[in-house]
């Protein structure tokens, strides 16, 4: 039995393949076309709804965010320098400060927000020991942010699954305009934020395109490949602690020696970069930690099953986050 409206048919079928086809758009970054259903706007927009989503769920957690004032102004410092370098200075760029130092961690959201965790210089399971290579990681984030890599993926993973998703709603429909289909389209947009993954192209593109946007910010480009290497020699136990886009990341030399590849060109803009930063400094010389961890405070008569609650990581954070 054939349960689509005959008006609606042609419709639907016009509108889902506009969405297919009409998402060719200029890249920010290479200048290229590429598929991406969303605007820059868009990219803003999910962002800071799932930053939100993120936050709260942090909080939830008791994670200290932002309290640490001497580190929250130095990511904030790296941020900025980097993002006023970016393909896209313009965008709402924000970098939030994660006091805990079990979260061997950054990432980014569309549209601009960047995530640091302390655990990233964590002493013995971090990752970046300077400022010059905390530099690189955020400019890993900013490439990605630029190259809108988050909403990229979603456009490769949801088109396929756009008809499917919108024959299934046409099913329920019947004789409801397409005009559900787009609010049923952009449910499943969102959903996909959380679950889509950047590709090792991606990632790839975003180690070379952060090493350039580092070395015009005036951060020393060699301490780029030194946190991959770093990242690729790590133990098992290392690796336990380490979230999100490093666990995703590729993990081996091969990343390290392209990047090497492209260092000659990144230290000609380091060289030309109007101000050079002292990035050699140690993340490890900094003031002990600031933090204001709350532990709950336990109830007056205890159950005889509760556990001490341990702290869990956050919502599995877009690709970025890599
Ligand atoms: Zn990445």
């Amino acid at each position: 039995m054939n349960r689509f409206h005959p008006i609606c048919r042609p419709a639907l079928v016009a509108g889902l393949f506009a969405l297919a086809s009409g998402c060719a758009t200029t890249d920010y970054v290479t200048g290229k076309s590429v598929q991406n259903m969303y605007s820059l706007d868009e990219d803003v927009e999910l962002g800071q709804k799932f930053y939100a989503q993120t936050v709260g769920e942090l909080k939830k957690e008791n994670a200290p965010i932002d309290q640490d004032s001497v580190r929250v102004a130095l990511v904030r410092e790296i941020t900025a320098n980097i993002a006023a370098v970016a393909d896209i200075p313009s965008l709402p760029y924000k970098a939030t400060f994660v006091g805990d130092p079990d979260f061997v961690n950054a990432y980014a959201l569309p549209g601009g927000n960047i995530l640091v965790f302390e655990g990233l210089w964590n002493p013995k399971e971090g990752l970046v020991q300077t400022e010059d290579e905390l530099a690189a990681v955020v400019a890993h984030e900013i490439a990605h942010v630029n190259c809108r890599h988050s909403t990229e993926a979603m456009t490769r993973e949801m088109l396929p699954n756009l008809i499917l998703a919108g024959a299934a709603i046409w099913a329920e429909i019947e004789e409801k305009d397409d005009a559900q289909l787009i609010i049923g389209g952009a449910m499943l947009a969102y959903n996909g934020l959380v679950g889509t993954k950047y590709s090792r192209e991606d990632e790839l593109e975003a180690d070379r395109i952060g090493m350039m946007y580092m070395a015009k910010a005036g951060y020393d480009p060699a301490a780029a490949p030194r946190v991959w290497d770093r990242l690729a020699g790590a133990s098992d136990s290392q690796l336990a602690k380490v979230l999100s886009i490093f666990a995703t990341h590729p993990r081996d030399f091969k990343r390290s020696q392209r990047l090497r590849a492209h260092l000659a060109e990144a230290q000609a803009l380091y060289a030309a970069a109007p101000v050079k930063r002292d990035g050699s400094r140690k993340l490890a010389d900094l003031p002990p930690l600031v933090s204001q961890k709350k532990t709950p405070r336990p109830p007056s008569t205890p159950p005889p099953s509760a556990q001490p609650k341990t702290p869990q990581p956050p919502a599995t954070p877009p690709p970025s986050a890599h």
